[in-house]
């Protein structure tokens, strides 16, 4: 018997017509007599309004706690959808992952999953049964309950599909495949039919909300193919694997964006070695992640400015850390809450020469100001202003050719 993983996102089961909806798609694979693993996400909205909830209380929120609340959506979307598929008269009923239980490891809100018990959900699926699992949370070796991140029922899809070795892994969301940028932002967006783990995993890291970053990563390392689709229209998606056939003249995969970037910038700091160790050592010991760095080449030798790029949410935090730290001094602490970062992503860039040329003139032409740049082999980003992300999305979704 073929045996599959599907997935649903907050949107796909956001509503009692949704759910109903979900039903019918897990039974349209029941039919083709194929062994079928669900796993749920919150309807969606539900995991904000809990955030809301601990923020309103406190803000230092327990950490154990704030999961332990957290995974309260997962446990109501997977009786709902058992209850239904009962009343059509399938076996089914609601896993949570602590009733297999699914292991995490690592701390809590960003847990991963270490080890998934198969046993009980092995012989409920032998007697026929419908196993509907809770995404998104796990327990830890104090037997406490984790959750895994944003989004993190993609990795408890991915991670389900390994550890019951499935012949496949449907993630079913609200866009009918991975596109070439956000389809709600691009109306010229275009369906990428397959795409490397490499580039997914990049485009993920680097704006494309479709799938969590950790999940593509879990998925790479095991070595796991699965496809993106639709819950709401009957079309093939896109399928994540580890080759990608691509067009000769196809360059560039994808563009991604991120908001709520600050830039931060520390001016006048020393220009002495172990000075940006000991700018950044107390941030990430506060769990702050720096993104993009740029240290200017000081004129005199003696001092220089530091620019950072953070989440917005962070900025306050960060000057508190920065202003109280000893081991550093500077003349000014500024920052600028309206940027985003804008990503060209494609394996074709390795072998491609003269991409970060054509990436800065497109924007160039648009008079749109690069503020700072960082890059790998596979992407370019750059930092602009908030309120020219679509511009800078569509010209360079035109200089690509993916329009
Ligand atoms: P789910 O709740 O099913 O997990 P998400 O909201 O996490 O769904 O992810 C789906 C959303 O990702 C889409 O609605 C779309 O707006 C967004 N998205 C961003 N970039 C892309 C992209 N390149 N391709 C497809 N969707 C994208
Ligand atoms: N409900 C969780 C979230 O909103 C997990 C998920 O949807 O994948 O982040
Ligand atoms: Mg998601």
């Amino acid at each position: 018997m073929k045996t599959v993983v599907l997935k649903f996102g907050g949107t796909s089961v956001g509503s009692i017509d949704r759910i109903k909806n979900v039903a019918r798609i897990i039974s349209s694979y029941k039919r083709k007599k194929m062994g079928v693993i669900v796993v749920s996400s919150a309807m969606s909205g539900t995991t904000n309004e809990l955030i809301k909830k601990t923020k309103e209380l406190s803000n230092s929120f327990d950490a154990a706690e704030y999961d332990v609340l957290l995974a309260t959506g997962e446990q109501a979307t997977c009786a709902l959808i058992a209850g239904r598929l009962k009343h059509l008269g399938f076996k089914a009923r609601s896993w949570m992952s602590w009733q297999l239980p699914i292991i995490t490891e690592g701390p809590y809100s960003s847990s991963r999953i270490s080890k998934i018990n198969k046993g009980k959900i092995l012989s409920f699926m032998k007697s026929g049964g419908i196993p509907i699992i809770t995404g998104f949370q796990g327990i830890n070796l104090e037997n406490r309950i984790t959750t895994l991140g944003r989004g993190g029922t993609d990795a408890s899809a991915i991670m389900l599909a390994k550890y019951f070795n499935t012949d496949a892994c449907d993630i079913y969301t609200d866009v009918d495949g991975v596109y070439t940028t956000d389809p709600r932002n691009h109306s010229k967006a275009k369906k990428i039919h397959k795409i490397s783990y490499d580039e997914m995993l990049e485009m993920a890291s680097l704006g494309a909300k479709v799938m969590q970053p950790t999940s593509v990563q879990d998925a790479k390392l095991n070595n796991i193919n699965f496809s993106v689709k639709s819950s709401f229209q009957k079309k093939k998606g896109t399928l994540i694997t580890a080759v990608k056939k691509t067009f000769s003249n196809q360059i560039i995969t994808g563009i991604t964006s991120t908001k709520n970037n600050s830039k931060v910038t520390i001016v006048g700091v020393k220009d002495r070695p172990g000075v940006a160790a000991a700018v950044f050592k107390p941030l990430s010991l506060n769990q702050i992640n720096v993104d993009m760095v740029v240290q200017n080449i000081s004129l005199n030798g003696k001092e220089t400015d530091l620019t950072f790029t953070i989440k917005s949410e962070d900025v306050k935090k960060t000057e508190k850390i920065i202003k109280q730290n000893k081991k550093i001094s500077f003349r000014k602490f500024t920052y600028d809450n309206n940027v985003s970062k804008v990503s060209i992503i494609g394996v074709g860039m390795i072998t491609t020469p003269g991409i970060t040329y054509r990436m800065f003139q497109a924007l160039a032409s648009k008079k749109i100001n690069i503020m700072v740049i960082s890059t790998s082999e596979i992407k370019i980003s750059v930092l602009i202003s908030n309120k020219q992300i679509k511009k800078a999305v569509a010209v360079l979704h035109r200089e690509f050719k993916l329009d």
